[in-house]
Protein backbone atom coordinates (compact mmCIF):
# COMPACT_ATOMS: atom_id res chain seq x y z
CA UNK A 1 0.00 0.00 0.00
CA UNK A 2 1.33 3.54 -0.83
CA UNK A 3 1.95 5.45 1.78
CA UNK A 4 -0.49 8.33 1.04
CA UNK A 5 -3.13 6.28 -0.27
CA UNK A 6 -6.76 8.00 -0.24
CA UNK A 7 -5.15 10.71 0.89
CA UNK A 8 -5.70 14.70 -0.80
CA UNK A 9 -3.09 17.03 -0.47
CA UNK A 10 -2.77 20.51 -1.94
CA UNK A 11 0.81 22.40 -3.13
CA UNK A 12 0.86 25.92 -3.17
CA UNK A 13 3.03 27.51 -5.85
CA UNK A 14 3.40 24.08 -7.76
CA UNK A 15 3.49 24.77 -11.44
CA UNK A 16 7.36 24.79 -11.14
CA UNK A 17 10.55 24.57 -9.06
CA UNK A 18 10.48 22.60 -5.49
CA UNK A 19 6.48 23.07 -5.40
CA UNK A 20 6.44 20.77 -8.62
CA UNK A 21 8.56 18.19 -7.34
CA UNK A 22 6.74 18.19 -4.31
CA UNK A 23 3.52 17.49 -6.40
CA UNK A 24 4.64 14.89 -8.35
CA UNK A 25 6.48 12.80 -5.24
CA UNK A 26 2.92 13.18 -3.66
CA UNK A 27 1.48 11.70 -5.74
CA UNK A 28 3.84 8.98 -6.41
CA UNK A 29 2.95 8.16 -2.85
CA UNK A 30 -0.39 7.82 -3.98
CA UNK A 31 -2.17 11.13 -2.76
CA UNK A 32 -4.64 13.04 -4.50
CA UNK A 33 -2.94 16.35 -5.22
CA UNK A 34 -3.55 19.72 -6.23
CA UNK A 35 -1.16 23.29 -7.31
CA UNK A 36 -1.92 26.48 -7.25
CA UNK A 37 -0.37 29.00 -9.82
CA UNK A 38 -0.01 32.75 -10.51
CA UNK A 39 1.59 33.16 -13.59
CA UNK A 40 2.90 29.69 -15.51
CA UNK A 41 -0.62 28.36 -16.47
CA UNK A 42 0.88 25.90 -19.32
CA UNK A 43 3.27 24.72 -16.41
CA UNK A 44 0.50 23.79 -14.22
CA UNK A 45 -1.08 21.99 -16.89
CA UNK A 46 1.69 19.88 -17.30
CA UNK A 47 2.50 19.21 -13.80
CA UNK A 48 -1.21 17.94 -13.06
CA UNK A 49 -0.55 15.76 -16.51
CA UNK A 50 2.24 14.23 -14.36
CA UNK A 51 0.37 13.95 -10.94
CA UNK A 52 -2.28 12.06 -12.92
CA UNK A 53 0.58 9.85 -15.04
CA UNK A 54 0.67 8.55 -11.25
CA UNK A 55 -3.07 7.17 -11.45
CA UNK A 56 -4.33 9.70 -8.99
CA UNK A 57 -6.38 12.88 -9.15
CA UNK A 58 -4.64 16.10 -10.08
CA UNK A 59 -5.84 19.62 -9.84
CA UNK A 60 -4.52 23.01 -10.95
CA UNK A 61 -6.15 26.42 -9.21
CA UNK A 62 -5.16 29.96 -10.55
CA UNK A 63 -4.57 31.36 -6.77
CA UNK A 64 -2.46 34.61 -6.06
CA UNK A 65 -1.02 34.08 -2.66
CA UNK A 66 -0.57 37.81 -2.34
CA UNK A 67 -4.72 37.99 -2.40
CA UNK A 68 -5.81 35.63 1.24
CA UNK A 69 -9.25 35.09 -0.35
CA UNK A 70 -7.97 33.54 -3.51
CA UNK A 71 -6.13 31.06 -1.46
CA UNK A 72 -8.85 30.50 0.60
CA UNK A 73 -10.47 29.93 -2.22
CA UNK A 74 -8.33 27.72 -3.45
CA UNK A 75 -8.37 25.28 -0.43
CA UNK A 76 -12.33 24.74 -0.58
CA UNK A 77 -12.11 24.33 -4.02
CA UNK A 78 -9.64 20.96 -3.34
CA UNK A 79 -11.79 19.79 -0.73
CA UNK A 80 -14.77 20.14 -2.80
CA UNK A 81 -13.90 19.09 -6.57
CA UNK A 82 -11.02 16.30 -4.50
CA UNK A 83 -13.21 14.93 -1.79
CA UNK A 84 -11.32 16.42 1.60
CA UNK A 85 -8.05 17.87 1.99
CA UNK A 86 -5.26 16.14 4.32
CA UNK A 87 -2.14 17.57 3.67
CA UNK A 88 -1.26 21.50 2.92
CA UNK A 89 2.07 22.46 1.71
CA UNK A 90 2.73 26.02 2.02
CA UNK A 91 5.23 26.05 -0.61
CA UNK A 92 4.82 29.39 -2.75
CA UNK A 93 7.06 31.86 -2.85
CA UNK A 94 9.31 34.92 -3.49
CA UNK A 95 12.71 36.26 -3.06
CA UNK A 96 14.15 39.65 -3.51
CA UNK A 97 17.32 41.59 -2.21
CA UNK A 98 18.04 44.88 -2.09
CA UNK A 99 20.24 47.08 0.72
CA UNK A 100 17.77 47.75 3.13
CA UNK A 101 18.18 51.13 2.42
CA UNK A 102 16.83 50.41 -0.45
CA UNK A 103 13.38 48.25 0.10
CA UNK A 104 9.63 49.86 0.00
CA UNK A 105 7.07 49.69 1.99
CA UNK A 106 5.68 47.88 -0.57
CA UNK A 107 8.06 45.22 -0.52
CA UNK A 108 7.51 44.65 2.95
CA UNK A 109 4.10 44.30 2.02
CA UNK A 110 4.45 42.16 -0.77
CA UNK A 111 7.07 39.65 0.83
CA UNK A 112 5.07 39.50 3.90
CA UNK A 113 1.39 38.51 2.12
CA UNK A 114 3.15 36.17 -0.11
CA UNK A 115 5.32 33.73 2.46
CA UNK A 116 3.90 34.94 5.73
CA UNK A 117 0.14 35.71 5.53
CA UNK A 118 -1.02 33.39 2.62
CA UNK A 119 0.65 30.18 4.99
CA UNK A 120 -1.56 31.62 7.98
CA UNK A 121 -4.57 31.82 5.46
CA UNK A 122 -4.41 28.60 3.75
CA UNK A 123 -3.74 26.76 6.81
CA UNK A 124 -6.47 28.45 8.30
CA UNK A 125 -8.46 27.33 5.70
CA UNK A 126 -7.33 23.85 5.35
CA UNK A 127 -8.49 23.29 9.04
CA UNK A 128 -11.55 23.04 8.07
CA UNK A 129 -11.33 19.91 6.35
CA UNK A 130 -8.17 18.53 8.51
CA UNK A 131 -8.92 15.63 10.94
CA UNK A 132 -6.42 13.32 13.10
CA UNK A 133 -3.63 12.55 10.99
CA UNK A 134 -3.40 15.85 9.07
CA UNK A 135 -0.35 17.79 8.08
CA UNK A 136 0.89 20.96 7.52
CA UNK A 137 4.16 21.59 5.57
CA UNK A 138 5.29 25.17 5.54
CA UNK A 139 8.67 25.70 2.93
CA UNK A 140 10.98 27.67 4.78
CA UNK A 141 14.53 28.56 4.34
CA UNK A 142 18.06 28.23 5.71
CA UNK A 143 18.23 31.79 5.61
CA UNK A 144 15.50 31.66 8.33
CA UNK A 145 18.03 31.03 10.60
CA UNK A 146 21.89 32.23 8.90
CA UNK A 147 21.80 35.35 6.18
CA UNK A 148 25.56 35.16 5.07
CA UNK A 149 25.11 38.00 2.51
CA UNK A 150 23.71 41.49 2.37
CA UNK A 151 20.53 42.10 1.01
CA UNK A 152 18.34 39.39 2.49
CA UNK A 153 16.38 41.29 5.20
CA UNK A 154 12.54 40.93 4.11
CA UNK A 155 13.30 37.46 3.09
CA UNK A 156 14.85 36.08 6.00
CA UNK A 157 12.13 38.17 7.89
CA UNK A 158 9.50 36.09 6.25
CA UNK A 159 11.27 32.32 6.55
CA UNK A 160 11.74 33.33 9.86
CA UNK A 161 8.23 34.30 10.58
CA UNK A 162 7.50 30.66 9.58
CA UNK A 163 9.22 29.33 12.89
CA UNK A 164 7.11 30.93 15.18
CA UNK A 165 4.06 30.44 12.91
CA UNK A 166 5.04 26.80 12.77
CA UNK A 167 5.92 26.45 16.52
CA UNK A 168 2.43 28.15 17.45
CA UNK A 169 0.32 25.82 15.36
CA UNK A 170 2.24 22.78 16.35
CA UNK A 171 1.06 23.64 20.35
CA UNK A 172 -2.65 24.12 18.81
CA UNK A 173 -3.47 21.73 16.58
CA UNK A 174 -1.05 18.70 18.47
CA UNK A 175 -4.08 17.22 20.31
CA UNK A 176 -6.05 17.34 17.38
CA UNK A 177 -3.10 14.64 16.12
CA UNK A 178 -2.61 17.27 13.26
CA UNK A 179 1.21 18.28 13.30
CA UNK A 180 2.94 21.10 12.16
CA UNK A 181 6.40 21.59 10.49
CA UNK A 182 8.91 23.46 8.10
CA UNK A 183 11.25 22.51 5.91
CA UNK A 184 14.27 24.49 5.35
CA UNK A 185 15.85 24.46 2.18
CA UNK A 186 19.39 25.48 0.68
CA UNK A 187 20.30 26.66 -2.52
CA UNK A 188 18.13 24.13 -4.65
CA UNK A 189 18.52 24.55 -8.93
CA UNK A 190 15.28 26.43 -9.76
CA UNK A 191 14.26 29.60 -11.22
CA UNK A 192 14.74 31.69 -8.35
CA UNK A 193 17.91 30.47 -7.57
CA UNK A 194 19.72 28.85 -10.74
CA UNK A 195 22.86 26.59 -10.17
CA UNK A 196 24.53 28.82 -12.83
CA UNK A 197 23.20 31.88 -11.25
CA UNK A 198 25.47 35.14 -9.94
CA UNK A 199 25.44 33.90 -7.01
CA UNK A 200 25.65 30.02 -7.25
CA UNK A 201 29.36 29.84 -6.68
CA UNK A 202 29.74 31.87 -3.67
CA UNK A 203 26.57 29.65 -2.11
CA UNK A 204 28.90 27.16 -3.02
CA UNK A 205 31.98 27.83 -1.35
CA UNK A 206 30.07 27.62 1.73
CA UNK A 207 28.39 24.22 1.80
CA UNK A 208 30.09 21.49 2.80
CA UNK A 209 28.56 19.42 -0.21
CA UNK A 210 29.25 22.20 -2.89
CA UNK A 211 26.55 21.54 -5.41
CA UNK A 212 23.29 22.72 -5.75
CA UNK A 213 20.18 20.50 -4.65
CA UNK A 214 17.07 19.40 -6.21
CA UNK A 215 13.58 19.80 -5.95
CA UNK A 216 13.03 16.42 -5.57
CA UNK A 217 15.79 16.49 -2.53
CA UNK A 218 13.29 18.81 -0.66
CA UNK A 219 9.89 16.62 -1.86
CA UNK A 220 11.97 13.59 -0.12
CA UNK A 221 11.63 15.61 3.23
CA UNK A 222 8.13 16.90 2.94
CA UNK A 223 7.15 12.77 1.92
CA UNK A 224 7.95 12.03 4.89
CA UNK A 225 6.44 14.50 6.96
CA UNK A 226 3.56 13.88 5.08
CA UNK A 227 3.31 10.32 5.80
CA UNK A 228 2.76 8.33 8.77
CA UNK A 229 5.51 7.65 9.64
CA UNK A 230 6.19 11.14 11.40
CA UNK A 231 3.14 11.46 13.34
CA UNK A 232 5.32 11.94 16.25
CA UNK A 233 6.88 15.02 14.59
CA UNK A 234 5.87 18.58 14.94
CA UNK A 235 6.65 22.18 15.80
CA UNK A 236 10.32 20.89 13.97
CA UNK A 237 12.11 22.65 11.43
CA UNK A 238 14.34 20.47 8.88
CA UNK A 239 17.12 21.68 7.15
CA UNK A 240 17.75 20.46 3.69
CA UNK A 241 20.67 22.67 2.51
CA UNK A 242 24.04 20.49 1.69
CA UNK A 243 25.25 21.86 4.75
CA UNK A 244 25.09 25.68 4.18
CA UNK A 245 24.48 26.36 7.75
CA UNK A 246 27.04 24.46 9.89
P1 LIG B 1 10.48 29.30 -8.05
O1 LIG B 1 10.52 30.78 -8.20
O2 LIG B 1 11.31 28.46 -8.93
O3 LIG B 1 8.95 28.80 -8.12
C1 LIG B 1 8.01 29.50 -7.32
C2 LIG B 1 6.67 28.83 -7.39
O4 LIG B 1 5.79 29.59 -6.56
C3 LIG B 1 6.10 28.81 -8.78
O5 LIG B 1 5.32 27.65 -8.95
C4 LIG B 1 5.24 30.06 -8.79
O6 LIG B 1 4.12 29.95 -9.66
C5 LIG B 1 4.75 30.11 -7.37
N1 LIG B 1 4.41 31.46 -6.96
C6 LIG B 1 5.22 32.55 -6.87
N2 LIG B 1 4.51 33.62 -6.50
C7 LIG B 1 3.23 33.20 -6.35
C8 LIG B 1 2.03 33.84 -5.99
N3 LIG B 1 1.98 35.15 -5.71
N4 LIG B 1 0.90 33.11 -5.94
C9 LIG B 1 0.91 31.79 -6.23
N5 LIG B 1 2.02 31.12 -6.57
C10 LIG B 1 3.16 31.82 -6.65
O7 LIG B 1 10.86 29.04 -6.52
P2 LIG B 1 11.45 27.72 -5.81
O8 LIG B 1 10.79 26.52 -6.33
O9 LIG B 1 12.91 27.82 -5.81
O10 LIG B 1 10.97 28.01 -4.30
C11 LIG B 1 9.88 27.35 -3.68
C12 LIG B 1 9.91 27.67 -2.20
O11 LIG B 1 11.16 27.26 -1.66
C13 LIG B 1 9.78 29.17 -1.90
O12 LIG B 1 9.00 29.35 -0.73
C14 LIG B 1 11.22 29.59 -1.64
O13 LIG B 1 11.31 30.73 -0.81
C15 LIG B 1 11.78 28.34 -0.99
N6 LIG B 1 13.22 28.23 -1.06
C16 LIG B 1 13.88 28.06 -2.26
C17 LIG B 1 15.25 27.94 -2.29
C18 LIG B 1 16.03 27.74 -3.54
O14 LIG B 1 17.28 27.75 -3.49
N7 LIG B 1 15.41 27.52 -4.69
C19 LIG B 1 16.05 28.01 -1.04
C20 LIG B 1 15.26 28.18 0.14
C21 LIG B 1 13.91 28.28 0.12
P3 LIG B 1 3.89 30.90 -10.95
O15 LIG B 1 5.05 30.73 -11.85
O16 LIG B 1 2.61 30.38 -11.51
O17 LIG B 1 3.78 32.29 -10.42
Amino acid sequence: MKTLHQKTALVTGGSRGIGAAIAKRLAKEGANVAITYNASAEKATAVVKEIEAFGVKGLAIKADSADPQSVIASVDRTASELGGLDIIVNNAGIAFYKDITEFSLEDFDLITAVNIRAVFAGSKAALAYMGKGGRIINIGSCQAERMPTPGGALYAMSKSALVGLTKGMARDLGPKGITVNAVHPGPIDTDMNPADGPHADYERSIMAIPEFGTGDDIAAMVAYLAGPESRYVTGAGFVVDGGTNI
